[in-house]
This record gives structure tokens, C-alpha cells and sequence, in this order.
């Protein structure tokens, strides 16, 4: 058995819908601007390739319910998405609902600056995710329609129909460029509609008769 230097962290776990089985994090990828009606919003052309980043496994937030508000930011903002869940050979072993949280003033002050966009995306509770629900590569995203709202009140509501990049399209260019490897989750882009979180609000997410998540601000 292989004795650890120092305590071995392990991954997040996120519960699988429908089984005892636990889905282990590994890395969560993301893809920006893969919606037009978001890249316009973000001033942007939305003809660009897939763009990506990524934040550590610890940043999810699998039980879904409190997320402190975050350091360093007064503009918090959801991002509603479809996320992939990733089996072995690149293959989806099923999917999600998550919201990829967002300090936007130090996104915009890092693309003001040509820097990462590390600390706009990267803190505790940056990527909460809902329980997943197995599916297999066949399976038709298109249908799915993702819906956010703040306090009950609706603010995105899309067809991952509109998405820019299929999720075939997204893992084929991802394993281009990165590996792409069974526990990884895929943030695959949101649509319009982003807007100011702040304490106390509550998030409710979900796509649309599958699966949903909520969650506090605190
Ligand atoms: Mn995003």
C-alpha cells in the first residue's frame, strides 16, 4: 500500500442520481463565450474557437446549499450551465446542472490587464453542481433547457440547443489541447443573462424537468 508523505486530500465527491455511487472530482474544465447571446453581452465576437479554462476540483460544491460570499469582490455573478461528466476514453458518463460563480470586476479588471483569469474563477464554492444523472454518448443535450433564478425570479432561461460548441465538439477540442480524463467535469458555457448575486440571495438552478440545485449565498 502506498504510504502518503502527507495527508492525502482525496477528490470531492458529487452523488449520483438514482444509485449509491459517488461521481470522484478530478479536474472541472470550463468553456467560455459558447452561447452568441453571452459573447455579445461580454463584448465579444461569438465566432471564436471554444476558450478555455479551469478551476480545482475543490471549488466544487457538491451538497449545494451555503456558499460564503467570496474575498476581494463587490460583483458576484451566476453563470448558469450544462456540466459533463466524464467517464474513461473520453466518454460522458453523464451530466448536470452547475453554476460557474464568477467575481466579474476581477475578470474584467484581468482582461483589462492581459492576465489569467485566475482569480475571477478560483474560490471555495466557485462551482457548485447538482447530482448527476448517467447517461450514455448517444444521449440528445440539444432537448435540454437550463433555467437560473435569483429570490424565485427568473434571470436565464435557454436551450442548450443555442449552444456555439455540441459537447462532442467541446470534448474533441479539450482533449486536443488538455487531457481529458474519467472524473473530470466539463463547464460547457453559459447563456445570457448573467447579473449581481449578493448575501442572502437564494440561487435555484436546474434544467428544466431533470435536475435542479439551490443554494444560499452567506
Ligand atoms: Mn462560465
Amino acid at each position: 500500500m502506498t504510504k502518503f508523505a502527507v495527508k492525502h486530500s482525496g477528490p470531492v465527491l458529487i452523488p449520483v442520481r438514482g444509485s449509491e455511487k459517488q461521481f470522484p472530482v478530478n479536474m472541472v474544465y470550463c468553456v467560455g463565450r459558447n452561447y452568441a447571446a453571452h459573447a455579445r453581452e461580454m463584448g465579444t465576437d461569438e465566432r471564436q474557437p471554444p476558450l478555455f479554462f479551469s478551476k480545482p476540483g475543490w471549488t466544487v460544491n457538491a451538497a449545494g446549499s451555503n456558499i460564503p460570499y467570496p474575498s476581494s469582490t463587490s460583483d458576484l455573478q451566476h453563470e448558469i450551465e450544462l456540466v459533463l461528466a466524464m467517464g474513461s476514453e473520453q466518454n460522458i458518463y453523464g451530466f448536470a446542472v452547475g453554476v460557474d460563480l464568477t467575481r466579474r470586476d476581477l475578470q474584467a479588471r484581468a482582461k483589462r490587464e492581459g492576465r489569467p483569469w485566475f482569480s475571477a474563477k478560483v474560490f471555495t464554492g466557485a462551482a457548485p453542481v447538482s447530482k448527476i444523472i448517467p447517461t450514455d454518448d448517444n444521449f440528445d443535450f440539444s432537448n435540454l433547457m437550463l433555467e437560473l433564478s435569483v429570490n424565485g425570479e427568473v434571470r436565464q432561461s435557454a436551450s442548450c440547443r443555442d449552444m456555439i460548441w455540441s459537447p462532442a465538439d467541446i470534448i474533441r477540442n479539450l482533449a486536443g489541447e488538455a487531457q481529458v480524463k474519467s472524473g473530470d467535469l466539463i463547464f460547457t458555457g453559459t447563456p445570457a443573462g448573467v447579473s449581481t448575486i449578493k448575501k442572502e440571495d437564494k440561487i435555484h438552478a436546474e434544467i428544466n424537468g431533470v435536475v435542479g440545485l439551490d443554494f444560499t449565498i452567506i
